[in-house]
């Protein structure tokens, strides 16, 4: 029995060991180096895991950036001036409390222990004394490895938007409110690693940094909390394995007036998916204060000097591709018995969105078949595939989240048409070649997931 509430939503099902084993067989995410035995907590993308990862990122950045008239993007250097580190504080305080399990001497993060278990061998209170360990990758720039030639592999992306923010605000002529985006690599030396990709020592992140007037700053940050909940519900997660929770005062980062995380019900309990900070003016200030340079924004109306705060949704295409695994994955138990395991992925993050399968190898079915893959491919994410039964051809595509086949068969031959078969339902409908894009269109557009109206701010 858990003491959970009766209508509390249920956990993602999937053991985190058959999603691993799937996306390594299917080449979503290999171990890396997995030939001198990988190394922890460093993952390798396959062929279909690029994808994936590609599809994220395009939709965060057309929903952040391109769709908007108030986001710009920009990108900048992962490694950089480590005044920057200094000034933001991570040189000081990025950093966790780490102890030791006195008994099986695994390194800890003591803010993830829960009842004062260890983790690794489930001995109780039996910890070394709290240390505050660096997260911070430190890396020498020139051929003299001394004092005077650290720098820093960038933790986060943020602070490039603030380094660049009068840069940015002045080539663009932009007013307030406005926000500068980007997509990138971070690095963070993590004492806790495991749930695969969830925590990772090198990742990607997607972060956004919203500058507005303080006077508006708090209802901005319930904007863009909502707003990132829609997000992920437009990408097909169950709403009931999401939610917003607030940071106490204790957990609050260093910069941070107040903090919500977008959180997912994994297979192991509540985590953190996206952190939503309200910012202050923490950076601009910090950064004003360590250059010497004045990086306020003038407002006309007010005829005033003002250091503009941030709002700021920073979320991890990694996490995030694992949470959408996760939460798509489903087994089912067909007519004959059979097992079915598919992804219900949204066909905006599919890796494929339309597989040409021929109903065989038949010669006169397979140019017929490479004919319609090669249409179709300019319109689609296409796989061609003609080895094996079409029966296991089509649970090749469900395990792999393709939401729609393409059949040649040997009718097509004769009408010039194809079966269109659906991943959810299984069920086919017969469509004339001529209409095939269009149909396919009509099909994936269909499959979008509905999401709440957006909210306004
Ligand atoms: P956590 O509490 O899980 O360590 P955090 O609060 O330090 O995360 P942020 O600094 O808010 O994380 O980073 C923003 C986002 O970047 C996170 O919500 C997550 O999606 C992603 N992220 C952060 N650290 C990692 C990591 N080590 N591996 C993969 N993704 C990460």
């Amino acid at each position: 029995m858990t003491d959970a509430p009766l209508d509390a939503p249920a956990a993602a099902s999937v053991e985190l060991e058959t999603l691993i084993s799937l996306a390594k067989r299917r080449g979503f995410v290999f171990p890396s180096a997995e030939i001198y035995g990988g190394f922890a907590s460093t993952y390798d993308y396959g062929p279909l895991g690029v994808e994936m990862k590609r599809n994220i990122r395009d939709s965060w950045w057309r929903g952040m950036v391109q769709e908007r008239t108030d986001i710009v993007g920009i990108e900048a250097a992962m490694i950089t001036n480590p005044k920057v580190w200094q000034a933001s504080g991570h040189v000081d305080s990025f950093a966790d409390p780490l102890v030791d399990c006195l008994v099986c001497q695994a390194r800890v993060r003591a803010d993830l222990i829960v009842d004062n278990v260890c983790p690794a061998c489930d001995a109780v209170g039996q910890f070394t004394e709290e240390r505050q360990f660096n997260l911070l990758f430190r890396t020498f720039v020139g051929p003299v490895q001394d004092d005077a030639s650290v720098a820093y592999l960038r933790p986060e992306t943020a602070q490039g938007m603030f380094v660049n923010f009068e840069l940015v605000q002045q080539s663009t002529r932009r007013r307030l409110p406005f926000g500068i985006a980007q997509i990138g690599k971070s690095f963070r030396n993590e004492i806790t690693t495991g749930h695969f990709t969830f925590r990772m020592l090198e990742f990607e992140q997607m972060e956004m940094e919203y500058f507005c007037d303080p006077a508006d700053s708090m209802e901005w940050h319930e904007y863009w909390k909502q707003e990132r909940l829609r997000w992920y519900e437009s990408l097909g997660v169950r709403p009931e394995r999401l939610r917003l929770r607030d940071h106490t005062s204790e957990e609050l980062s260093h910069y941070s007036r107040g903090t919500s995380d977008v959180e997912y019900l994994y297979p192991w309990g509540w985590g953190e998916l996206e952190g939503i900070a309200h910012r202050g003016d923490f950076d601009l200030s910090a950064h004003a204060q360590a250059s010497g340079k004045s990086l306020t924004y003038f407002d006309q109306e007010r005829g005033e000097h003002i250091v503009p705060h941030v709002v700021e949704p920073a979320a991890g295409v990694d996490r995030i591709m694992l949470t959408l695994l996760v939460d798509a994955y489903d087994e089912e138990v067909d007519a004959r018995g059979e097992k079915r395991v598919l992804l219900r992925l949204a066909p905006e993050v599919a890796p494929t969105t339309v597989a040409v399968l021929p109903l065989s190898r038949n010669e006169r079915l397979v140019p017929t078949a490479r004919r319609v893959w090669e249409r179709l491919r300019p319109h689609f994410r296409t796989q061609y595939d003609d080895s094996q039964s079409i029966g296991r051809r089509y649970r090749r595509q469900d395990e792999v989240g393709t939401p729609l086949c393409v059949t040649v068969d040997f009718e097509t031959l004769d009408d010039d048409a194809v079966t269109i078969r659906e991943r959810d339902t299984m069920s086919q409908i017969r469509v004339p070649l001529d209409g095939v894009v269009e149909a396919l269109r009509e099909r994936i557009e269909a499959l979008r997931p509905v999401v709440r109206e957006a909210g306004n701010a």
